[in-house]
């Protein structure tokens, strides 16, 4: 019986998976899970072979064939930048993409329609963490590895629900736990599973972060702990970060009452940390979908930067990616922000990326991100749009008003596996190939790229992602740019750009992978990130021990940060926070479509602390109505005593197709932080009421 290795397609842990007899399991070998699945990946089997799956090019409400679908495409993108310049077209793609996916798609829109309107969906999930490692390092570079887990003392966990979110590492974290008796600290201003397992939970008031971690770095500097040779020698900007957060949380009392915090446990954290040499902080949503994401990043690197831990065993800050393949997709560029393998807009990029490309006009501008691409179809700016793998008619804030700028936009192409909220408003939908239907790469949270391969045909006419973006680069007149016949050849042009006159410049190096012939591909075992074609430092699993950052002068910066006030607003008195329940992904595009998946959290439901309850006159299982400015929708209501008072929670993951309460997002305003631009969707505020 042969054996496929391949990797789950749920979240950014990166399950290595085998498959025998057509049968998904845990990849023993695969060294981020070493065998094991969560229920999602453990449901891999039921993945297969779901129905309803989009088989056949649809034009206006038609079936089509490909060639007439390519053709308009190419004819009406090369027709509106021609006469409303390359950025009246958008590509809004995602993080479920493979690495291939991904820089057909910003190679065709950034290097040859012109434009940096390219954004992801991965804008919502990691880009303030993008933000704050390019602050901080130069680089978007995570700096440790998954074995860090097993080798810290102290784990201290903000904004991350890890036992439902990356159940994986959090498996591996409870196994290390055991043997060395790691002490786990969680920041969160709800009390979940992760916390419940927590020797300290800090439920800090929403928006606390910067705060709380401005006055850890006061405590580690008043304790000695800082590494002041390594500081002097590896960073810049250690005095100016000390004063501004000495004179916003220059004692425990302060950050006490300014987060609603008890001091004692406020102290008892920091002295935790500042005595524990192998300490790792991870963090996750909490800290990336917030209007100061990027500040709140940039505050606990601090703390890791002032006493020099990082890059060595056990000890660091760890970003916990949410998609499968956000890493991939930042390295090829598929932010609008970023032009390619990790390389921005300054005109040497530009230039550098253009000569690689052979490509004249190459965007020289970031261009819109989310939340400003879909007001650009809304107003007008946008004359097309492509969405593809990703489903922003339920996923994005203000929902409605993406429908609407869909409806308005002339010309919207969907691609995706299943019909979807999206594909519905689409004027042209084109079938993809999904998760055991195609070959390529992903890369994982710890920078580790590996093979999902293909052991299933796809159905009726469902193709790769690239191949569609190839094909349209063609027919736009660019056959020799987008000459691609396999995922092999993209993989090493991908790989070939990251070394080209790269010089050490940035860690993202693959110069090594390169020149890989397409049985060498095919055979690839996971690696770990640089790979330079000198072999220094290749799979190097952690980075920045003797400092070697990606700025001009080879320093980190650390930041002054100020504290931002909440956004509060007149009428609406609750702050809704919205996340994932354990089974589900997404918008439930694949995993409402598996029975037992949705046992754990049968329908959505609006958490709700006893007392805001008790004040409206709710009770358990009762309906309610949720109101915020943006919108309004009727929830189940769940009492939930591990809420702060004066917080509500609801899963994102429900769509017109699963629920009649509709999408939660309608509900979430588009505030977004200004360095990342990444939605704040952790923070509306709204009203309840009976019903
Ligand atoms: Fe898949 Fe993530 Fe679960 Fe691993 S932890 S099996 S990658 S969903």
């Amino acid at each position: 019986m042969s054996t496929t290795r391949t990797t789950c397609p749920y979240c950014g842990v990166g399950c290595g998976v085998t498959v025998e007899g057509g049968v998904p399991r845990g990849d023993r070998e695969h060294p981020s899970n070493f065998g094991r699945l969560c229920s999602k990946g453990a449901a891999l089997k039921d993945a297969l072979n779901l129905p309803d799956r989009l088989q056949q090019p649809m034009m206006d409400g038609r079936a089509a064939s490909w060639d007439e679908a390519l053709d308009r495409i190419a004819t009406e993108f090369t027709r509106i930048r021609d006469t409303h310049g390359p950025d009246a077209i958008g590509f809004y793609v995602s993080g479920q993409f493979l690495t291939e996916d991904y820089y057909v798609a910003n190679k065709l829109m950034k290097g040859f329609i012109g434009s940096g309107n390219i954004d992801t969906n991965s804008r919502l999930c990691m880009s303030s963490t993008v933000a704050g490692h390019v602050r901080a390092f130069g680089e978007d570079v995570v700096p440790g590895c998954y074995e860090d887990l097993e080798e810290a003392d102290l784990v201290v966990l903000v904004g991350s629900n890890m036992a439902w979110c990356h159940p994986v590492l959090y498996q591996r974290l409870m196994a290390a736990r055991e043997k060395r008796g790691t002490q786990l600290v969680n920041i969160d201003p709800r009390r979940t599973a992760t916390a419940d397992m927590a020797d300290l939970h800090l439920p800090l008031a929403p928006g606390g972060d910067v705060m709380l971690f401005n006055g850890l770095l006061v405590h580690l500097v008043d304790a000695g702990k800082v590494d002041r040779d390594w500081v002097s020698e590896h960073v810049a900007g250690f005095d100016e970060a000390v004063a501004a957060a000495r004179a916003t949380a220059g004692s425990v009392e302060l950050v006490a009452a300014a987060t609603d915090l008890d001091p004692t446990d406020v102290l008892r954290f920091y002295d935790s940390f500042a005595r524990t040499e192998r300490v790792m902080t991870l963090y996750s949503q909490g800290v990336n979908q917030s209007a100061n994401g990027a500040d709140k990043v940039n505050a606990i690197l601090n703390c890791h930067l002032a006493t020099a831990r990082i890059g060595r065993a056990g000890m660091g800050p760890f970003s916990l990616t949410g998609q499968p393949n956000a890493m991939g997709g930042r390295e090829v560029g598929g932010l609008a922000n970023q032009l390619a393998a990790h390389m921005g807009f300054e005109p040497e990029s530009v230039d550098r990326v253009g000569r690689f490309w052979n490509a004249p006009q190459v965007a020289r501008t970031p261009g819109y991100k989310a939340v400003d691409l879909f007001e650009a179809a809304a107003d007008g700016r946008l004359k097309a749009i492509w969405i593809a793998a990703t489903n922003p008619a339920v996923s994005m804030p203000r929902a409605d008003l993406v429908r609407d700028a869909l409806r308005a936009c002339p010309l919207v192409i969907a691609s995706d596996a299943w019909p979807t909220d999206t594909t519905a408003l689409a004027d042209i939908v084109l079938p993809a190939a999904g998760w055991a239907e195609k070959d390529g790469t992903v890369t994982n949270s710890e920078r580790r790229i590996s093979r999902q391969r293909r052991f299933c045909a796809a159905p009726g006419e469902a193709r790769p992602d690239w191949w569609m973006f190839a094909e349209v680069g063609k027919r736009m007149g660019w056959r020799e740019a987008f000459a691609f016949e396999t995922p092999a050849a993209i993989f090493r042009e991908h790989a070939a750009l990251t070394a080209f006159e790269n010089n050490g410049r940035r860690r993202l190096d693959l110069g090594a992978l390169a020149t890989l012939d397409d049985a060498a591909y095919e055979a690839l075992e996971p690696v770990q990130w640089p790979c330079p074609a000198s072999g220094q430092g290749a799979g190097n699993s952690r980075l920045f021990a003797r400092g070697g950052f990606s700025t001009a002068d080879g320093r980190a910066r650390m930041l002054p940060l100020a504290i931002r006030a909440d956004a509060k607003l007149a009428g609406f008195p609750l702050i809704l926070n919205t996340g994932r329940v354990r089974d589900q992904w997404h918008t439930m595009t694949r995993t409402g479509r598996i029975p037992h998946l949705m046992t754990h959290s049968p329908g959505p439901r609006l958490a709700l602390h006893p007392r805001d309850a008790m004040l409206r006159g709710i009770v358990d299982g009762g309906l309610a109505r949720v109101t915020s400015a943006q919108g309004q929708t009727s929830l189940r209501v769940e009492i939930e005593p591990g809420l702060r008072q004066g917080q509500v929670f609801a899963p994102m993951h429900w769509t017109d197709q699963f629920a009649s309460s509709g999408p939660t997002d309608r509900l979430v305003h588009a505030l977004t932080d200004p360095v990342s631009g990444q939605p704040d969707l952790k923070g509306t505020p709204v009203q309840v009421v009976a019903l």
